[in-house]
């Protein structure tokens, strides 16, 4: 899976009610008689008690030691009609030990969903409790057992639309659609029959076996899967065009409803390209053919994550795929490592999983991985160590500097908590940690060891110190230890550079990490000091494996004009700077000649503004000259982002207005002078995000009417739809006009709903459409809805957005509760990130002082989140 946000995730026992208890306590007690007037009969079968909601691990680890040979074989109904149910029937069948314990089934939809129980041919009496069905123990059998159900299938993870509909059910949803055993090292062979409104297709994981029509209707059979967990099956019907192509003499397909031709043409022959690339890295590199029957992919409207991995159905968010033709290099590149990533997955995560969700982020960190292997060859023309840079280490260091920071391999006591273990530290950390682990065992240990990691735990489940055992064997390093500081601890070290002079000479130069938490941790790693002196900057590679490591080589040389104590974007840590050459590298780092080291220096520098060691003045302006000469548009896109973050949340409005004109005409000038179209691009997006002054405002406005044209400057649909906006918020009188005059031009119908979505955002009357947001079925589009939260809350409409940011913490947990896995977190961002006022932040620390118990990991979310704003109203008051 792959996403740009995080969900926050707790539903537990808390959100039982108190009536839940009762009922437990009652329970209790009967049971309590029931086992007295049992005592000494001895051949009646144990009476369950209720399970706890969820899937706790206990539940897990009894049912995967009692239940083997699962298949389900599943027949769904489609209607046409969105207001009809969608009807199922299953029949679960395996092998089952110690059936005198009876059996636990997960289903969290109200009993009245199970019309039908039948347990080996015969009805069963079932008792229901929230989230289950617990089959009797005299109803099953030691050995083979088949159970049959019919039910309505729970909506919200089948993703409705009138013309379309897919399944998600990862983490846990799969239980909120269909009675299962939802936890991931129950794995089943799934046989699928769907009928779905006759003028649809339909894709599953296995290949369409016939597709019959009866009457309007049309009834598609598929293949039986091999062995997958719940949250990896997956279906989808409706209108959908299909592509074709092959690789290595099979057919592989996309499933999409791009309107466009253009579009569809312009960019059909990559995604297929980049497909096949990424099956032929990874065959090669595994040893192991591509697991899987069949493969397609769908792309999906409005999908609630990039990308999600079911086996032989992969679904996209569309516009992913699908780019304009004014894509920036990074979104050309973000495309590419979201396909190599997706197709990793086929192997790590499909072929070998977690044996539970704790360890997810093993098969995250491996699709990043491999996806930065596999997409490399692709761009030579791309610096990749900057790429990787970029692409990691700003969105790690956003959440592990942060209080509510967490560990990349976190406990997990019941699946439902499972979405909230998602986000940059599984996504951006984690491969930054896998980086460092190949550098101390070498790239042919990793493979090797990658290698027979699959081939054992082919088709099965597997946990992280599994990994480490296979590779511990390979590698003279202590791995465990390594692995517990790096994996099982939250945090980063501080790390600092002592220099000792020994007249113009240096004496010593040594690195010293420290851990912040006070844990004595040390993060052993590989890093890679620069200093500069007179000419070219002398970088040294070094492996710091203790607290204080000394850099021999650099012993003899000329006092440096400055020491960068991780200089090419190697090591991992806060980089702690002496004023010396934090003055001098905040006046010159963008002389730097390496690009990664620009992108390092930037890095460290911004980090020294969050800690509040250098002044927002003096960081534009240092980002501002280096705009004006850096030739990496990574690096630009990198400085545009950091420059608008600090310009919107650490100036002044003052301070702001006063820079305005500066920014703008620096951008501008970047805008003109761009050599690519995709640089044009990103600066045409980052002069739309920063464009303040009537002149700035003006020029947006005549692009937008298309009476300014600029040279290779290509917007698509989207792009104008977000100029309609970023307009809108800026509050012209005719704001009302703009916005219906290009909800009129919109020609794809998926994009028009999504205009007008988002539009509510705006005057007249946002209140009305936030009240709105309170209702869960007007939070289904949920990209939409947190594009229309962060217009809520710019910058601009800050004092009014203020007043939702109470309501909307207040709505988190069950925000948390109803939405996708990284939904939650998005909430979060988009309500918080636009602001910087002691109000603001005040309304967020009362809302963690009155709730003392509020759910750990959901207060970690906000601690992640609210970072930035703290420290934005901590800066202002410093000065
Ligand atoms: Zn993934």
């Amino acid at each position: 899976m792959h996403g740009s946000v995080t969900r926050i995730g707790l539903r537990s026992r808390l959100s039982n009610t108190l009536d839940d208890k009762l009922c437990c306590v009652k329970h209790d007690l009967l049971l309590g008689f029931l086992l007295l007037a049992m005592t000494g009969c001895g051949t009646t079968p144990e009476e369950p008690k209720p399970p706890e909601r969820g899937v706790t691990r206990d539940l897990a680890q009894d049912r995967a030691g009692r239940v083997s040979g699962l298949t389900y074989d599943m027949s769904w109904e489609v209607p046409s009609d969105m207001g009809e149910l969608v009807r199922g029937e299953e029949t679960i069948a395996f092998s089952l030990s110690e059936p005198r314990k009876g059996l636990v089934l997960d289903f969290q939809q109200p009993r009245e969903n199970v019309l039908e129980v039948k347990a080996n041919g015969r009805p069963a009496e079932c008792s229901y409790s929230p989230d289950h069905i617990q089959i009797p123990a005299d109803a099953l059998r030691d050995g083979t057992n088949r159970i049959s159900i019919r039910f309505i299938a729970g909506g919200s993870p089948l993703n409705r639309h009138e013309d379309y509909f897919y399944t998600l059910f990862v983490p846990n949803r799969a239980s909120a659609a269909f009675p299962c055993f939802d936890q991931p090292d129950l794995k089943a062979r799934y046989r699928l029959a769907l009928d779905v409104p006759g003028d649809w297709t339909a894709v599953a994981n296995g290949r369409a076996l016939s597709e019959e029509r009866v009457g309007d209707r049309l009834r598609f059979r598929f293949q039986e899967t091999k062995p997958l967990s719940t949250y990896l099956f997956a279906f989808a019907g409706g209108e959908f065009q299909v592509e074709e192509s092959q690789w290595n003499g099979r057919q592989i397909r996309l499933f999409h409803r791009e309107t466009d031709p253009k579009r569809a043409a312009r960019n059909l022959p990559a995604i297929f390209e980049l497909h096949r690339k990424a099956l032929d890295w990874l065959e090669d590199y595994t040893g192991i053919e591509y697991p899987f029957d069949k493969f397609d992919f769908v792309a999906v409207p409005a999908f609630q994550f990039s990308g999600m991995e079911h086996a032989g159905a992969i679904l996209y968010r569309d516009t992913g795929l699908f780019l304009d033709e004014s894509a920036t290099q990074n979104e050309i590149l973000q495309r590419a490592s979201l396909i190599a990533h997706e197709t990793a997955h086929m192997w790590f995560g499909d072929l070998v999983t977690m044996r539970w969700f704790n360890d997810v982020w093993t098969k995250e960190v491996f699709a990043n991985f491999m996806a930065a292997k596999i997409v490399n060859p692709s761009f030579p023309e791309v610096d990749h160590q900057l790429r990787f840079f970029v692409a990691h280490y700003p969105a790690a260091y956003d959440i592990d500097r942060t209080r509510g920071t967490n560990p990349i391999r976190q406990e997990l006591e019941n699946m439902n908590e499972a979405g909230s273990l998602y986000g940059p530290i599984i996504y951006q950390k984690a491969p930054i940690m896998m980086r460092q682990l190949e550098l101390l065992i070498g790239e042919e240990a990793m493979r090797t060891g990658l290698r027979e990691y699959l081939k054992t735990f082919a088709f099965a489940n597997a946990t992280w110190p599994a990994l480490v055992g296979i590779l511990d064997k390979l590698t003279e390093a202590d791995l465990k230890m390594w692995s517990r500081n790096w994996v099982e601890e939250p945090g980063r070290p501080r790390i600092t550079a002592e220099l000792q002079m020994d007249g113009t000479q240096i004496g010593s130069l040594r690195l010293r990490q420290e851990d912040p938490l006070k844990r004595q941790l040390t993060w052993p790693q590989r890093m890679t000091p620069v200093i500069g002196g007179k000419g070219k900057p002398a970088s040294f590679d070094v492996t710091v494996n203790d607290k204080t490591v000394v850099v021999n080589e650099a012993q003899g040389l000329p006092r440096p004009t400055f020491v960068l104590p991780d200089g090419r974007g190697v090591g991992y840590g806060l980089f702690e700077l002496d004023e010396r050459s934090r003055v001098f590298l905040l006046e010159n780092f963008h002389t730097l000649p390496e690009a990664v080291s620009r992108a390092a220096a930037w890095m460290t520098l911004y980090d020294a503004l969050l800690e509040a060691k250098i002044e927002p003045n003096g960081f534009m302006r240092s980002g501002l000259r280096a705009l004006k000469t850096e030739p990496e548009e990574l690096n630009v896109t990198f400085l545009l982002n950091t420059l608008a973050t600090v310009y919107w949340g650490f100036l002044s409005e003052g301070e702001r207005r006063t820079l305005a004109p500066d920014f703008e005409k620096v951008t501008w000038n970047l805008l003109l002078s761009a050599r690519s179209p995709s640089l044009k691009a990103a600066c045409f997006k980052g002069f739309m995000r920063i464009a303040l002054t009537p002149g700035g405002i003006q020029r947006l406005r005549l692009v937008w009417e298309g009476r300014l044209n600029l040279q290779g400057l290509n917007l698509s649909e989207q792009d104008f739809m977000k100029l309609a906006w970023e307009l809108a918020v800026r509050g012209g009188d005719d704001t009302q006009d703009v916005l219906a005059q290009q909800s009129r031009r919109i020609k794809n119908p998926d994009r028009s709903r999504e205009f007008a979505f988002v539009a509510q955002a705006f005057p007249g009357d946002p209140d009305r459409f936030f009240e709105s947001l309170k209702k869960k079925e007007n939070r289904k589009h949920e990209p939409w809805v947190l594009q229309a939260l962060t217009y809520l809350h710019h910058p601009l409409r800050a004092e009014k957005g203020i007043r939702y940011i109470r309501p909307s913490l207040d709505m988190l947990e069950e925000i948390q509760a109803t939405g996708d896995i990284f939904f939650a977190k998005g909430w979060l961002d988009a309500t918080l990130s636009g602001h910087n006022s002691k109000e603001a932040a005040q309304a967020v620390r009362d809302f963690l002082g009155s709730h003392p118990s509020y759910p750990r990991r959901l207060r970690a979310k906000i601690e992640q989140s609210a970072d930035t704003l703290f420290r934005k109203v901590g800066a202002q008051t410093s000065r």
